[in-house]
């Protein structure tokens, strides 16, 4: 069945996203602050919005892809979107999210306004958005995960974590591991290189070996390597990340201290790169440390 479907936050990944929702024959409603986002997303068929308000009109659903905590709530709290959803419809937070404010959020949308959520954050970078091959961490209530399910599967392969905020909290993992391995990855392959070795020599060994991970396989060679830096996920994103990451281990009381590490280091680079640097500049910025 074609699904009506709202849509907060049309950058990078919601772009494309929203492309995949559309070519699915699904009717999306969308906003974003950019005008430039917004008229791209026309451009692919989607109806624009012209305030955020403007989404929630006989949908379905309403998928928000937007940078950080901070803004979900603000839209849907602050901005009155929760309170204009039409009855029975539900949140889907695709972005990455702080796991224990989705859980208050949650909570808030329940009791507030008889709105129900699910998280719902996704990895695969802008080329798996693209190719609708995301793979999407859904944590909620398999009543409302039921709802939604037609429309995120035109996005990718969907991954029950469990309760609600779990697909957050294991996001934010998963970002700890694809960040730390960056930078170790980065670290090894500059020694091999000063050793005489060429990067894509290396690559090819490793990826065979038991060394590889997304970052061998997927960003030294495709934005490290051919010097483009151009993944499309900012490197502040994926430190807002790792932050969430060490929260969560702090609130479940475990210590991280490898991880830390990694932490400390990630954000020196962020404070020492340009604001709008893609988050592979890691891989340069490690060579200079060396
Ligand atoms: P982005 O910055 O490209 O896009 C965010 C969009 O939200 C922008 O277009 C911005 O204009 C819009 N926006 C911000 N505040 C708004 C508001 N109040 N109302 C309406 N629109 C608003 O970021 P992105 O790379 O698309 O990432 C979005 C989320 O997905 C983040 O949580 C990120 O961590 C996560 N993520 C990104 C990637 C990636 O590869 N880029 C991969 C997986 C997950």
């Amino acid at each position: 069945p074609h699904l009506t479907i709202g849509m907060i936050g049309l950058g990078n990944m919601g772009l494309p996203m929203s492309a995949r929702l559309l070519q699915a024959g699904h009717r999306v409603l969308g906003f974003d602050l950019s005008p430039e986002n917004l008229s791209a997303f026309s451009a692919r068929g989607g109806t624009p919005a012209e305030s955020v308000g403007g989404v929630t009109e006989d949908i379905d659903l309403l998928i928000l892809m937007l940078p950080s905590s901070d803004i979900v709530e603000n839209v849907l709290l602050e901005q009155g979107v929760a309170a204009r959803m039409p009855e029975g419809a539900v949140v889907v937070d695709m972005s990455s999210s702080v796991p224990g404010r989705t859980k208050d959020l949650a909570e808030r949308l329940r009791t507030g306004f008889g709105v129900r959520l699910v998280d719902a954050p996704v990895s695969g970078g802008v080329k798996g958005a693209v190719a609708g091959t995301l793979t999407i961490m859904v944590g909620g209530v398999d009543e409302d995960v039921a709802v939604v399910r037609p429309a995120l599967e035109a996005m990718g392969r969907l991954v029950r974590t469990g309760p609600v905020a779990s697909g957050h909290a294991l996001k934010a993992l998963n970002n700890l591991l694809s960040a730390t391995h960056l930078l170790v990855t980065s670290e090894a392959l500059h020694v091999g290189t000063r050793f005489g070795m060429d990067p894509e020599v290396m690559l090819e060994a490793i990826n065979g070996a038991s060394g590889r991970s997304g970052s061998t396989e997927n960003k030294w060679p495709n934005f490290v390597v051919p010097q483009t830096y151009d993944s499309g996920f900012s490197l502040a994103l994926m430190v807002k990340d790792m932050k969430i990451a060490r929260e969560l281990a702090h609130d479940v009381g475990l210590g991280t201290p490898l991880a830390d590490r990694a932490v400390e280091l990630w954000e020196q680079a962020a404070g020492e790169l340009p604001q709008d640097a893609d988050h592979t500049e890691i891989a340069r910025w490690s060579a200079l440390r060396q």
